[in-house]
C-alpha cells in the first residue's frame, strides 16, 4: 500500500536529488532482496544457522577452508542468476546522469556492476562474492574453475603460486579493505546528499559513513524496510518496499520525475530541474 505520506516522501527525495550537487548512495542487503539474494542477517538464513568461520580459522585449517567453500557454493546456488532490481536500476540512472558520483555498498553480490555502473564508481566495503583471489599474490580466480578444482580434488583450492585462494569477500576477523574504506570516506566527505538504502546501519565501521556525511554538512536520507538507529539524524526517512520507493528516480533522462509507478505525475513544479 502506498500511503500519502510515502508519496510525499518520494517527492521530497526527488526534490533533494534535483537540488544537490553530488549525491552518494550507500547500499545494504535490502536493495537486493527483491532480486532473490537472501539477507544473510534475516531469521532462518544460512548465515544465522552456521556459525561464521573466522578468517584466522580459514587460514589455519584446510578443513575450515573446505567447509567455507562448500557453504559459499551452496549459497551461490541459491542466488545464481540474480538480476539487478528496481533500486539498482534507479541508482544506475542517477550515476549515468552525473548526479550521483559513487555507490558505497556492503553487498557482495555484484549487482551494482551488473546494473551497468562502472567499477570506478562502486566501492565495495565487504568485497565481492562473484570471484575469488589469491591471498598471497592477488591473482583473480574465477569461481567456476575454483569449484571444478575443489570438487575434483576434494581439497580447498590453491593458487599456482602456492597461496590460499579465497572468495574476494571480507570475512569475520579480516581487516576492512583499506583502499575501499579510504575511497568511501573520500566519497562521503565530497557529497552534499547521502542516501543510505536497504541497510540496517548496524554493522560498523560501515555504518559510520552516513553519520560522517551528516556531520560534514550533507543532507542524509535513509531508505529502508524498517527503522534504523540513525533515523533521528536523517533529514528524510522513507520506510517501505525499496524497489517501490526508488523505482521512478532518475527517469526522463536525468530529470527527476516524481511520478508514481502507475505514471501519475506528482508535484512536478517542485521536482523538475
Ligand atoms: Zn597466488
Amino acid at each position: 500500500m502506498k500511503s500519502v505520506e510515502q508519496t510525499s516522501s518520494r517527492v521530497e527525495l526527488a526534490h533533494l536529488l534535483s537540488q544537490c550537487g553530488n549525491a552518494v548512495a550507500f547500499t545494504g542487503a535490502g536493495i537486493s532482496t527483491e532480486c532473490g539474494v537472501p539477507d544473510f542477517r534475516s531469521p532462518g538464513s544460512a548465515w544465522r544457522r552456521n556459525k561464521p568461520i573466522p578468517f584466522a580459522d580459514f587460514l589455519a585449517s584446510e578443513d575450515m577452508r573446505l567447509e567455507a567453500w562448500r557453504r559459499k557454493f551452496a549459497m551461490d546456488d541459491i542466488y545464481a542468476g540474480a538480476k539487478p532490481g528496481r533500486g539498482h536500476a534507479a541508482l544506475q540512472r542517477l550515476v549515468a546522469s552525473g548526479i550521483m558520483s559513487a555507490v558505497i555498498t556492503q553487498n557482495i553480490d555484484g549487482l551494482h556492476q551488473q546494473s551497468g555502473i562502472p567499477d570506478a564508481q562502486i566501492i565495495e566495503l565487504h568485497g565481492n562474492g562473484t570471484y575469488a583471489h589469491c591471498l598471497q599474490c592477488g591473482t583473480r580466480h574465477e569461481l567456476a574453475e575454483v569449484r571444478a578444482e575443489m570438487e575434483s580434488r576434494c581439497a580447498p583450492p590453491l593458487c599456482g603460486c602456492g597461496g590460499i585462494v579465497k572468495s574476494a569477500t571480507i570475512s569475520f576477523g579480516q581487516a576492512m579493505p583499506r583502499e575501499a574504506m579510504q575511497r568511501a570516506k573520500g566519497a562521503t566527505l565530497a557529497c552534499d546528499l547521502f542516501i543510505a538504502i536497504g541497510s540496517s546501519l548496524l554493522v560498523q565501521p560501515a555504518a559510520s559513513f552516513p553519520l560522517l556525511a551528516k556531520q560534514n554538512g550533507a543532507a542524509l536520507v535513509i531508505v529502508n524496510g524498517e527503522a534504523t538507529p540513525l533515523d533521528d539524524q536523517a533529514d528524510l526517512v522513507l520506510n517501505g518496499d525499496i524497489g517501490d520507493l526508488l523505482d521512478t528516480l532518475g527517469r526522463d533522462g536525468g530529470r527527476f520525475s516524481s511520478a508514481t509507478s502507475d505514471g501519475r505525475p506528482q508535484d512536478t513544479e517542485k521536482t523538475s530541474l
